[in-house]
């Protein structure tokens, strides 16, 4: 059965094998200077879009800060994504894609802290 989201599909991009990120993904937690900021796409309280690019190795970062509105609970998820990226189309493609779409790009470092007291989780989906 195919969805109107089906032509999205799945976008496999390139292992930043590199980069201190990919082996130590903890690095993003409390202040952090591994980053510089070159572009800002969104910039507001409940959704940021950055492209950031690490100090150490070059490696580029669509970058997205994306928390969930739920008005009953007051205390709402949060969602941090990094995705690797390498050419322009690849950014663009991102700035297109909803924060839902997000979830069709590997590797990706997901960092999510739930509401209701669930634990945080930081992950490399690939
Ligand atoms: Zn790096």
């Amino acid at each position: 059965m195919a969805s109107p989201d089906d032509d999205l599909g799945f976008h496999v991009l390139k292992e930043p094998a590199d980069c201190i990120l990919w082996r130590e993904p903890g690095r993003i937690n409390g202040p952090t200077k591994l980053f510089d900021c070159l572009e800002t796409f969104e910039d507001d309280s409940h959704l940021k879009r950055l492209l950031l690019k690490c100090r150490e190795c070059g490696q580029l970062y669509f970058y997205e800060f994306y928390e969930w509105i739920d008005w009953e609970e007051g205390d709402d998820p949060q969602y941090w994504t990094y995705i690797p990226v390498e050419t322009a189309a690849e950014i663009e493609m991102l700035k297109e894609a909803s924060p839902f779409d997000l979830m069709r790009f590997t590797p990706r470092l997901q960092r999510d802290f739930p509401n209701r007291g669930k634990a945080p989780r930081l992950i490399w989906i690939r």
